[in-house]
């Protein structure tokens, strides 16, 4: 026991401080979930266009798919066998939406993130990353030989005032400005247009922007807040998951062909994993080309989120965003997962997050609208909080 002791301790502390985390049994049908025989309308996952619960279109997926299509396993790495067709028919599919750029793809975001970065980075490389980004972000620029500065959430003048400080510095060779465009915790944007401006005052800075919250969201197309203020040939890592609106799994880049092939030839996550399931990669095309008609659909989404975020700032309550991600920022941990436990047994499905997945004295309830919510939803939930 003495050796399990420390853990058991650490899981104490956890337990004080409201920040316990357990796995919940749940069963989904359509727009609800069921937990611990409670059924909810669930305000809490990121299929936001209703894709990943939509049984016709799987069922659709499936009919068009013969069974020597349906491959469940790829068996080893791209480079050695992994290399299906569906592979390379989803990245061509991609690199035509992309105006013409390469594509590349991986198993999940997080490997994209902690893959790209250390492949791309040396000694020689700074990284100035927005404070807010995703832990996977993190993680690649701690795993990378990269030095880094975070500057503050979407301050692009402290931005500025970092490049102005270093850019002249001769032992860095280039600067990787890493950034989200629509943020997880907080649902806010950053300027893209502003951010390729200021990149393109500076010769030594590359720019890598997560999308994982904007695919499928946003642009005409859904290829994201890249497509929709016309930056995608300006952004030099523009990179995205398939696990959220786009009801599949796994991440894809784009980027300049030479990027592609040093990737492949140093991307460890990339050469040392098994490549995903080719049904996965067939699945993910079949909705892709689904997504790039649901302009309807987005705009639902988009005019749900503002009057949402209208009306919980009206009631007093801090919220920063401009996106689906909808936060009702309470401060104290216990506070907020008690409020999530009422509404939670009103029939809405909303989670508390806590530190550390945000910081200290910022916990929230976090709001994720999808296509399905209905505005009699809302009225009811916007009068509980
Ligand atoms: C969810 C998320 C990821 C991880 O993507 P997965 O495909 O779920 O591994 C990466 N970056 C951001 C910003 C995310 O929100």
């Amino acid at each position: 026991m003495s050796l399990l002791n420390h853990y058991a301790e650490v899981l104490d502390g956890l337990k004080k401080q409201g920040n316990f985390r357990q796995f919940k049994s749940n069963i989904q049908r359509g727009r609800y979930i069921e937990i611990n025989q409670q059924n909810m309308l669930n305000l809490s996952s990121n299929d936001y266009l209703g894709l990943a619960s939509n049984e016709q279109l799987r069922e659709q997926f499936f009919d068009e798919t013969p069974n020597s299509q349906r491959v469940m396993s790829s068996s080893s790495s791209r480079l050695l066998t992994g290399n299906f067709p569906e592979y390379e028919q989803l990245e061509q599919n991609l690199s035509q939406l992309f105006h013409g750029r390469s594509a590349l793809l991986f198993n999940s975001g997080y490997h994209m993130n902690i893959g790209i970065l250390p492949a791309i980075c040396d000694g020689k490389t700074l990284v100035f990353a927005d404070k807010l980004v995703h832990a996977s972000i993190i993680d690649g620029i701690r795993l990378s030989s990269a030095k880094y500065v975070r500057y503050r959430h979407n301050d692009l003048q402290h931005l500025e005032n970092l490049l102005e400080s270093y850019h002249a510095d001769e032992s860095i060779q280039r600067i990787i400005v890493v950034t989200e465009s629509i943020f997880s915790m907080d649902g806010d944007e950053t300027n893209l247009r502003a951010l390729v401006n200021l990149k393109h005052q500076y010769s030594k800075v590359m720019l890598y922007v997560d999308e994982a919250h904007a695919i499928g969201v946003r642009g005409q197309q859904g290829l994201g807040c890249a497509e929709e203020y016309d930056v995608i040939d300006d952004i030099d890592f523009l990179v995205g998951t398939f696990g959220k609106a786009l009801a599949s799994v796994g991440g894809y880049l784009i980027c300049h062909e030479i990027i592609r092939d040093y990737l492949i030839n140093t991307m460890r996550p990339l050469i040392f994993s098994t490549a995903q399931p080719p049904i996965s990669m067939a699945w993910t095309q079949f909705i892709l080309k689904h997504v790039t008609t649901m302009q309807t659909e987005r705009k639902h989404l988009q005019s749900m989120s503002k009057q949402l975020i209208d009306q919980v700032k009206q009631k007093g309550f801090n919220c920063p965003s401009t996106s689906q991600i909808v936060p009702v920022i309470i401060g104290d941990s216990q506070e907020t997962v008690e409020k999530a436990q009422y509404l939670q047994q009103a029939g809405f499905y909303i989670m508390p997050v806590r530190p550390p997945t945000v910081p200290k004295g910022s916990s929230r309830l976090r709001i994720c609208l999808n296509t399905h919510v209905k505005d009699e939803d809302l009225a009811q939930l916007v009068k509980l909080l």
